[in-house]
């Protein structure tokens, strides 16, 4: 899959970053969830995507 295009990258980016981690067991969750899909636990914390200076 080509990341030239800027389209494709966006969603790559967001599928990547844009997250919830979860405090109990640290799995991942969609940015949506309300409790983890993995231990069930409501502490979720979100990991919002960020800039980077790679490229
Ligand atoms: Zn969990």
């Amino acid at each position: 899959m080509s990341l030239s295009d800027p389209v494709m990258r966006e969603i790559a980016k967001k599928a990547l970053l844009d997250y919830k981690i979860c405090m109990n067991c640290y799995a991942r969750n969609a940015p949506t969830a309300k409790k983890c899909r993995r231990c069930g636990s409501k502490r979720l914390r979100p990991k919002k995507a960020k800039r980077t200076a790679k490229r």
